[in-house]
Protein backbone atom coordinates (compact mmCIF):
# COMPACT_ATOMS: atom_id res chain seq x y z
CA UNK A 1 0.00 0.00 0.00
CA UNK A 2 1.20 3.23 -1.04
CA UNK A 3 1.51 6.61 1.66
CA UNK A 4 0.39 10.21 0.83
CA UNK A 5 3.89 11.07 2.00
CA UNK A 6 5.34 8.62 -0.50
CA UNK A 7 4.27 11.48 -3.03
CA UNK A 8 5.10 14.51 -0.95
CA UNK A 9 8.52 13.48 -1.33
CA UNK A 10 8.16 12.46 -5.39
CA UNK A 11 6.72 16.28 -5.75
CA UNK A 12 9.45 18.04 -4.33
CA UNK A 13 12.21 16.24 -6.08
CA UNK A 14 10.14 17.07 -9.06
CA UNK A 15 9.50 20.57 -8.52
CA UNK A 16 13.60 20.74 -7.61
CA UNK A 17 15.10 18.71 -10.20
CA UNK A 18 12.19 19.01 -13.13
CA UNK A 19 10.66 22.71 -12.61
CA UNK A 20 13.29 24.91 -10.74
CA UNK A 21 16.23 23.37 -12.01
CA UNK A 22 15.11 24.57 -15.92
CA UNK A 23 14.09 28.10 -14.62
CA UNK A 24 10.67 28.23 -14.03
CA UNK A 25 10.22 31.06 -11.02
CA UNK A 26 6.89 32.23 -10.29
CA UNK A 27 6.72 30.98 -6.95
CA UNK A 28 3.46 30.58 -7.34
CA UNK A 29 3.43 28.26 -10.06
CA UNK A 30 6.19 26.65 -8.02
CA UNK A 31 4.30 25.89 -5.06
CA UNK A 32 1.11 24.71 -6.89
CA UNK A 33 3.13 21.85 -8.47
CA UNK A 34 4.22 20.63 -4.98
CA UNK A 35 0.27 20.91 -3.75
CA UNK A 36 -1.11 19.72 -6.51
CA UNK A 37 -1.47 15.51 -6.00
CA UNK A 38 -0.84 14.47 -9.88
CA UNK A 39 -0.79 10.66 -9.45
CA UNK A 40 -4.45 11.02 -8.78
CA UNK A 41 -5.16 12.26 -12.09
CA UNK A 42 -3.36 8.79 -13.80
CA UNK A 43 -5.11 5.18 -13.93
CA UNK A 44 -3.90 3.23 -10.85
CA UNK A 45 -1.42 1.51 -12.71
CA UNK A 46 0.68 4.08 -13.41
CA UNK A 47 0.97 5.84 -9.77
CA UNK A 48 4.13 5.53 -9.37
CA UNK A 49 5.59 6.72 -12.84
CA UNK A 50 3.17 9.85 -12.00
CA UNK A 51 6.33 12.21 -10.79
CA UNK A 52 8.44 10.91 -14.04
CA UNK A 53 9.63 13.47 -16.41
CA UNK A 54 7.38 12.21 -19.22
CA UNK A 55 3.87 12.48 -20.27
CA UNK A 56 1.29 9.63 -19.75
CA UNK A 57 -1.58 7.98 -21.34
CA UNK A 58 -4.71 8.83 -19.81
CA UNK A 59 -6.70 6.88 -22.12
CA UNK A 60 -8.71 7.31 -25.21
CA UNK A 61 -5.08 8.00 -26.99
CA UNK A 62 -4.78 10.96 -24.47
CA UNK A 63 -1.89 12.37 -22.60
CA UNK A 64 -1.36 13.92 -19.42
CA UNK A 65 1.19 16.99 -19.91
CA UNK A 66 5.04 16.26 -18.51
CA UNK A 67 5.19 18.01 -15.57
CA UNK A 68 7.80 20.85 -17.13
CA UNK A 69 5.30 21.81 -19.93
CA UNK A 70 2.20 22.26 -17.28
CA UNK A 71 4.46 24.40 -14.85
CA UNK A 72 6.42 26.54 -18.22
CA UNK A 73 2.91 26.95 -19.98
CA UNK A 74 1.27 27.97 -16.78
CA UNK A 75 4.32 30.59 -16.07
CA UNK A 76 3.35 31.62 -19.73
CA UNK A 77 0.21 33.20 -18.61
CA UNK A 78 1.58 35.34 -15.82
CA UNK A 79 -1.14 34.59 -13.42
CA UNK A 80 -1.61 36.90 -10.07
CA UNK A 81 -5.05 34.99 -8.81
CA UNK A 82 -8.39 35.93 -9.40
CA UNK A 83 -8.11 35.28 -13.04
CA UNK A 84 -11.20 33.75 -15.47
CA UNK A 85 -8.93 31.25 -17.79
CA UNK A 86 -10.24 29.20 -20.35
CA UNK A 87 -8.24 25.72 -21.08
CA UNK A 88 -9.08 24.03 -24.42
CA UNK A 89 -7.98 20.16 -23.88
CA UNK A 90 -9.08 19.11 -20.17
CA UNK A 91 -7.63 15.43 -20.94
CA UNK A 92 -6.75 14.55 -17.37
CA UNK A 93 -7.81 17.65 -15.44
CA UNK A 94 -4.49 18.05 -14.17
CA UNK A 95 -3.69 21.11 -15.46
CA UNK A 96 -7.35 22.41 -14.70
CA UNK A 97 -6.55 21.59 -11.13
CA UNK A 98 -3.07 23.54 -11.75
CA UNK A 99 -4.99 26.85 -12.81
CA UNK A 100 -7.49 26.45 -10.49
CA UNK A 101 -4.86 26.66 -7.16
CA UNK A 102 -4.09 30.11 -8.53
CA UNK A 103 -6.88 31.59 -10.20
CA UNK A 104 -10.91 32.20 -9.64
CA UNK A 105 -11.98 30.12 -12.50
CA UNK A 106 -11.67 27.44 -14.57
CA UNK A 107 -13.57 26.91 -17.68
CA UNK A 108 -12.31 23.97 -19.61
CA UNK A 109 -13.16 22.13 -22.63
CA UNK A 110 -12.90 18.17 -23.79
CA UNK A 111 -14.08 17.09 -26.77
CA UNK A 112 -14.53 13.37 -25.59
CA UNK A 113 -17.69 13.00 -23.41
CA UNK A 114 -16.20 9.59 -21.50
CA UNK A 115 -13.56 11.28 -20.34
CA UNK A 116 -14.78 14.54 -19.47
CA UNK A 117 -17.11 12.69 -17.62
CA UNK A 118 -14.67 11.06 -15.70
CA UNK A 119 -12.35 13.81 -15.15
CA UNK A 120 -15.02 15.55 -13.50
CA UNK A 121 -15.67 13.14 -10.79
CA UNK A 122 -11.87 13.08 -10.33
CA UNK A 123 -11.99 17.40 -9.30
CA UNK A 124 -15.31 16.77 -7.87
CA UNK A 125 -13.81 14.38 -5.27
CA UNK A 126 -10.34 16.67 -4.76
CA UNK A 127 -12.72 19.50 -4.16
CA UNK A 128 -11.91 21.39 -6.93
CA UNK A 129 -14.76 23.75 -7.17
CA UNK A 130 -13.59 26.27 -9.00
CA UNK A 131 -13.71 24.17 -12.48
CA UNK A 132 -16.11 24.08 -14.59
CA UNK A 133 -16.16 21.48 -17.71
CA UNK A 134 -17.66 21.60 -21.15
CA UNK A 135 -18.09 19.07 -23.59
CA UNK A 136 -17.85 20.32 -27.35
CA UNK A 137 -15.30 21.16 -29.46
CA UNK A 138 -12.92 23.93 -28.01
CA UNK A 139 -11.20 25.53 -31.12
CA UNK A 140 -15.00 27.60 -30.94
CA UNK A 141 -14.11 28.37 -27.61
CA UNK A 142 -16.68 28.75 -24.82
CA UNK A 143 -18.44 32.31 -26.05
CA UNK A 144 -20.58 32.31 -22.63
CA UNK A 145 -18.01 32.78 -20.00
CA UNK A 146 -15.92 35.07 -22.22
CA UNK A 147 -13.96 37.34 -22.40
CA UNK A 148 -10.72 35.54 -20.52
CA UNK A 149 -7.63 37.26 -18.70
CA UNK A 150 -5.83 33.62 -19.86
CA UNK A 151 -6.40 31.02 -22.61
CA UNK A 152 -4.33 28.10 -22.80
CA UNK A 153 -4.62 25.11 -25.63
CA UNK A 154 -3.20 21.55 -24.37
CA UNK A 155 -3.22 20.04 -28.17
CA UNK A 156 -1.52 20.82 -31.17
CA UNK A 157 -3.03 23.12 -33.88
CA UNK A 158 -2.21 24.33 -37.26
CA UNK A 159 -2.80 28.05 -36.17
CA UNK A 160 -4.49 29.95 -33.65
CA UNK A 161 -8.47 29.47 -33.76
CA UNK A 162 -10.18 32.83 -34.37
CA UNK A 163 -12.97 32.24 -31.88
CA UNK A 164 -10.19 32.03 -29.07
CA UNK A 165 -8.53 34.70 -30.00
CA UNK A 166 -11.57 37.21 -29.85
CA UNK A 167 -12.42 35.74 -26.77
CA UNK A 168 -9.65 37.15 -25.05
CA UNK A 169 -9.45 40.29 -23.28
CA UNK A 170 -7.05 43.35 -24.12
CA UNK A 171 -3.84 42.71 -22.56
CA UNK A 172 -4.67 39.08 -22.11
CA UNK A 173 -2.13 35.97 -22.85
CA UNK A 174 -2.72 32.73 -24.59
CA UNK A 175 -0.37 29.80 -25.17
CA UNK A 176 -1.12 27.34 -27.82
CA UNK A 177 1.47 24.50 -29.65
CA UNK A 178 1.11 25.74 -32.95
CA UNK A 179 2.21 22.52 -35.43
CA UNK A 180 4.05 23.25 -39.23
CA UNK A 181 5.83 21.33 -41.48
CA UNK A 182 9.25 20.53 -38.93
CA UNK A 183 7.10 19.51 -35.46
CA UNK A 184 5.37 21.53 -33.06
CA UNK A 185 6.16 25.46 -31.86
CA UNK A 186 4.63 26.57 -27.81
CA UNK A 187 3.76 30.28 -29.10
CA UNK A 188 2.33 32.72 -27.04
CA UNK A 189 -0.14 35.38 -28.02
CA UNK A 190 -0.81 38.75 -26.28
CA UNK A 191 -4.02 40.78 -27.62
CA UNK A 192 -2.88 44.78 -27.79
CA UNK A 193 -4.98 47.52 -28.84
CA UNK A 194 -6.66 44.24 -30.30
CA UNK A 195 -3.78 43.40 -32.37
CA UNK A 196 -2.00 39.75 -31.89
CA UNK A 197 1.59 40.16 -30.65
CA UNK A 198 3.21 36.12 -30.99
CA UNK A 199 6.51 35.10 -29.53
CA UNK A 200 7.54 31.65 -30.95
CA UNK A 201 8.99 29.77 -27.72
CA UNK A 202 10.55 26.04 -27.83
CA UNK A 203 9.75 22.81 -30.07
CA UNK A 204 7.09 20.53 -28.13
CA UNK A 205 4.63 17.56 -28.55
CA UNK A 206 1.11 17.45 -28.15
CA UNK A 207 -1.67 15.51 -29.66
CA UNK A 208 -3.83 16.84 -32.34
CA UNK A 209 -6.26 19.32 -31.90
CA UNK A 210 -9.13 18.04 -33.47
CA UNK A 211 -12.18 20.71 -34.32
CA UNK A 212 -13.71 23.37 -36.38
CA UNK A 213 -10.43 25.74 -36.50
CA UNK A 214 -7.71 22.79 -35.38
CA UNK A 215 -7.20 19.06 -37.26
CA UNK A 216 -10.41 17.50 -39.20
N1 LIG B 1 -4.51 19.40 -20.23
C1 LIG B 1 -4.51 17.95 -20.24
C2 LIG B 1 -3.75 17.39 -21.41
C3 LIG B 1 -4.72 16.90 -22.37
S1 LIG B 1 -4.19 16.14 -23.86
C4 LIG B 1 -4.02 17.36 -18.94
O1 LIG B 1 -3.58 18.12 -18.07
O2 LIG B 1 -4.11 16.15 -18.78
C5 LIG B 1 -5.22 17.06 -24.98
C6 LIG B 1 -6.70 16.89 -24.80
O3 LIG B 1 -7.31 17.73 -25.77
C7 LIG B 1 -7.24 15.50 -25.08
O4 LIG B 1 -7.98 15.06 -23.98
C8 LIG B 1 -8.13 15.67 -26.31
O5 LIG B 1 -9.27 14.85 -26.32
C9 LIG B 1 -8.50 17.14 -26.21
N2 LIG B 1 -8.95 17.79 -27.45
C10 LIG B 1 -8.48 17.65 -28.71
N3 LIG B 1 -9.13 18.46 -29.56
C11 LIG B 1 -10.04 19.15 -28.82
C12 LIG B 1 -11.03 20.14 -29.12
N4 LIG B 1 -11.24 20.62 -30.36
N5 LIG B 1 -11.78 20.60 -28.10
C13 LIG B 1 -11.61 20.16 -26.83
N6 LIG B 1 -10.70 19.23 -26.49
C14 LIG B 1 -9.92 18.72 -27.47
Amino acid sequence: MWKKRDFEEQRELMVRAQIIARGIKDPLVIATMKRVPRHLFVGESLVYEAYGDHPLPIGDGQTISQPYMVASMTELLELKGGERVLEIGTGSGYQAAVLAEIVREVFTVERIESLARRTEKILDKLGYKNVFISVGDGTLGLAEHSPYDAIIVTAGSPDVPPPLFEQLKEAGRLVIPISDYYGQTLVRMRKKGGKEIRERLYGCVFVPLVGKYGYR
